[in-house]
């Protein structure tokens, strides 16, 4: 072979050596994650133009690629793997499960059947039956590990245009969309974006669909709802991106499975309420649906990418993604049938590392503690003058201040303070802000400074 020089104890070696200083680099990243500028500064935002190199014709040395992204990618990076972070709902990252991440990486095996991975599919069987305990899901539902919430409802919402086709007689699979029944498509008025993204794909039209109501609290209201028939595909939200809020799936589920449904539920960080003794009324029902979408990258702090589709109905998703071939025919609920990947790293392993390690009580712990300082921080925070919008049920905090300007100033003055980092959003038509405690790092000391910087820059705009 040209161009690769075949010793191999000299490129083991250099290898080793190359994973070693990685290794070295990332360790020391990771011990500085406390003290850490949480959003980047200007000069080494600026400094990333050092990365628009022209393609070289003969490769550079390995090492100087690794010292390159470590010497200006990672004073760029956005510390969402450090204590104060509170923007979106992303997690950090739990030790057990960068760590088991990093050997999972080392064996470089894909995961879309036993056959290719004897280990992956065996530890993922293993998380999917604990994901579907923890959650206390129907026993038996099947869970594909897929990249993120976005593709696990994906392959959801197919599989259930396709169920309720098939129910009438049609079969997608053969015959496509042409001329196919119409599915009708109900969501909340306060869908999440990644929903409506999936629908589009999968060729429901904004314009088709159904938006449900919701009150102040971002919730559907049951007796609002458009009518449900068995030619319904009705999505309903385990928390509410900004409120952190749950459908009241009592109150609808029932009737809409009666009327022939089928109930999809974006769970995306929210179903983790399951977890906690405390938090679980809020998701009292939601048992019921036929599919759910969880995240592991956001509220159990798995490192990215891992999300789960769970669906009680096997055949179903498992008919929707199959990818059977002659020369790779896995079992039915081989992974690569049940999301949208066929290969794939095995993301289930993180999830089952970060599960053995937290235990159930570490898992509700984790929940519990983060619903307490959202808590604590929303009482400081309307104590102190500004306006809290939802309800602080979970673990979002929606906030803002007398007006739109002064909501965002704030903001960004927070913002670049480089001590905390948390994102803008708009509620009801006024500017807001999010925060979202979702890291296993933050200390409750985190978020008294995050309340200190806020109620000073609050006190600074009173002044002026
Ligand atoms: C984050 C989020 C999603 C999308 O999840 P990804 O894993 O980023 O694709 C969907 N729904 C809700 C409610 C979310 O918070």
């Amino acid at each position: 072979m040209t161009g690769l020089s075949f010793d191999l104890a000299n490129e083991l070696a250099t290898e080793l050596a190359l994973m070693a200083d990685a290794d070295k680099r990332a360790a020391h990243y990771t011990s500085g994650t406390q003290e850490r500028r949480v959003y980047p500064d200007t000069p080494s935002l600026a400094a990333l133009v050092g990365f628009e190199e022209v393609l070289p014709d003969v490769g550079l040395p390995a090492d100087s690629t690794i010292a390159l992204l470590d010497g200006l990618g990672s004073p760029a990076t956005v510390a969402s793997n450090g204590p104060r972070y509170f923007g979106f709902v992303v997690g950090a990252s739990l030790p057990v499960a960068s760590a088991a991440e990093r050997l999972m990486l080392a064996w470089d095996q894909g995961a879309p059947l036993a056959m290719a991975s004897p280990v992956s599919a065996a530890v993922e069987a293993v998380a999917a039956r604990w994901m579907v305990d923890i959650l206390d899901l129907p026993r038996g539902s099947v869970v594909g590990f897929g990249t993120s919430a976005s593709t696990c409802s994906l392959s959801l919402l197919a599989a259930a245009r396709r169920t309720l086709l098939l129910r009438k007689g049609w079969d997608l699979d053969r015959d496509g969309l042409f001329g196919a029944p119409e599915v009708k498509v109900v969501v909340p008025a306060k869908v999440h974006v990644t929903i409506l993204k999936a629908l589009r794909i999968l060729g429901f039209g904004a314009s088709r669909l159904l938006l449900a109501p919701c009150d102040v609290e971002g919730r559907v209201i049951p007796k609002q709802l458009p009518p449900l028939d068995d030619m319904t595909i009705l999505v309903l939200q385990a928390g509410e991106v900004n409120t952190g809020e749950f459908d009241p799936f009592d109150a609808i589920i029932p009737a809409a499975k009666a009327a022939g449904a089928w109930v999809h539920i974006d769970g995306a960080f929210g179903l983790w309420a399951r977890a906690s003794t405390q938090a679980r009324n809020l998701t009292q029902g939601v048992e019921q649906a036929d599919s759910w979408t969880i995240d592991g990258h956001k509220w159990l702090n798995t490192p990215y990418d891992c999300a789960m589709a769970i669906c009680r109905h096997t055949d179903a998703l498992a008919g929707a993604m199959n990818s059977d071939a002659a020369y790779a025919s896995g079992s039915a609920a081989a992974q690569k049938n049940l999301t949208l990947e066929f290969s794939r790293r095995a993301r289930g392993i993180p999830v089952w590392a970060a599960l053995r390690t937290l235990g159930r009580a570490g898992v509700e712990a984790l929940v519990d503690h983060h619903r307490s300082q959202a808590a604590h921080l929303a009482a400081r925070l309307r104590k102190g003058g500004f306006e809290v919008l939802n309800r602080v049920v979970l673990n979002q905090v929606l906030v803002r201040a007398a007006n739109d300007a002064e909501t965002n100033r704030i903001r960004e003055a927070a913002t670049q303070t480089g001590e905390v980092w948390f994102g803008p959003s708009v509620w009801e038509g006024r500017a807001a802000f999010r925060l979202s405690l979702s890291s296993w790092r933050t200390t409750d000391a985190d978020v008294d400074r995050l309340a200190d910087i806020l109620l000073s820059l609050l006190a600074e705009g009173d002044e002026a």
